[in-house]
């Protein structure tokens, strides 16, 4: 086995993933620590985790997204441990939404280097933190899906000279110079976001309301012989479809798609890649998508890697790491 499969394989597969499996914080492996120093080392991230505590630039949360982060998480236990994940359960505590008239200096220089970006896992803080304004709950609930899973990926550090590095984050590969696999990890966790909204939106009452809403413009373009197949994939894709009043009268669609569209797109083609190359391997396109799913929360990293060997040739893993890849500075 290659040196770069070995470290993306980092934990032992386990022999049994049907018992509810629990974590205390998002960090589930020290690497190059001796097992009492990695010990203290998770129980420093477990009391940060802990203490949730307020952050500077913090505004109150609303009662609507509290209720909104207990339903999620009544849900999420359910759905990491259907892809053999360990579940953390995430309180609002730890959970910070961004008042932009009081952001301090780190938090200014995030939001102006990353306009576009509606939210992000802390790992350091073991926090997420929103950092604009959803214009519709269904928006948010998207938003806090798809961190709540980066939140529940499984996660390693490296302890090193002048402290801990991250080493892994769900797919995720750190290196000094490069985070291998960047961008599908993103891919997957949004492809996770997608089938969370489908299999539990509907049932949470908080959400009821906005799903019919969304549910009845998307089946009348989805079953209208006038719409496009691109706006109709496009509707079927989106956290959320509306209908707005034009400035000049008339009414127009509004999509709010769900990011990494366009590396999506390529675990898409990649999935249907290897399916056709594996034909007698796997029932459906969804069974290959577990294995990347299960990957990113601990499980069968080997298993990706050796298929991924296997179906594109030696160094094939290494490369596709690097193409979804993202230079570090
Ligand atoms: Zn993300």
């Amino acid at each position: 086995m290659e040196k770069f499969e070995q470290k993306f394989e980092e934990k032992k597969e386990k022999t049994v993933n049907s018992d509810i499996k629990v974590r205390k914080s998002s960090i589930l492996k020290v690497v190059g620590a001796t097992p009492e120093r990695e010990e203290i080392i998770k129980k420093r991230f477990e009391k940060k985790f802990e203490e949730g505590g307020s952050h500077i630039s913090e505004r109150e949360k609303t009662a609507e997204e509290i209720e909104l982060i207990e339903e999620l998480n009544k849900y999420l236990s359910e759905f990491v441990n259907k892809y053999s994940g360990e579940f953390l359960e995430i309180p609002s505590e730890n959970i910070c939404f961004i008042d932009h008239d009081k952001v301090d200096v780190e938090m200014k220089l995030i939001i102006e280097n990353n306009p576009s970006m509606g939210g992000f896992f802390y790992l350091g803080k073991q926090k997420i933190i929103i950092l604009s304004e959803a214009p519709n709950i269904l928006i948010l609930a998207g938003t806090l899906v798809h961190e709540m899973l980066h939140f529940n990926s499984y996660q390693s550090i490296t302890k090193g000279e002048g402290g801990s590095k991250k080493r892994k984050m769900g797919i995720r590969m750190f290196s000094d110079k490069m985070i291998y696999y960047n961008y599908l990890d993103e891919a997957i966790i949004e492809e996770l976001a997608k089938r969370f909204d489908k299999l539990y939106f509907h049932k949470m009452p908080i959400l009821q309301q906005e799903i019919a809403s969304r549910k009845k413009i998307v089946d009348s373009l989805l079953n209208s012989s006038m719409v496009l197949d691109v706006t109709k994939d496009l509707a079927e894709d989106a956290r959320h479809v509306s209908i707005e009043q034009k400035d000049g009268g008339g009414k127009r669609r509004r999509f709010f798609t769900r990011p990494y569209s366009m590396e999506r797109q390529r675990l898409k083609k990649l999935i249907e890649d290897i399916y056709l190359k594996n034909k007698e391997k796997f029932s459906s396109e969804e069974d290959v998508f577990n294995i990347f799913a299960e990957s990113v929360f601990g499980r069968h990293a080997l298993k990706l890697a050796r298929l991924i060997k296997n179906t594109y040739g030696q160094g094939a893993f290494r490369t596709i790491g690097e193409t979804f890849g993202e230079k570090r500075a």
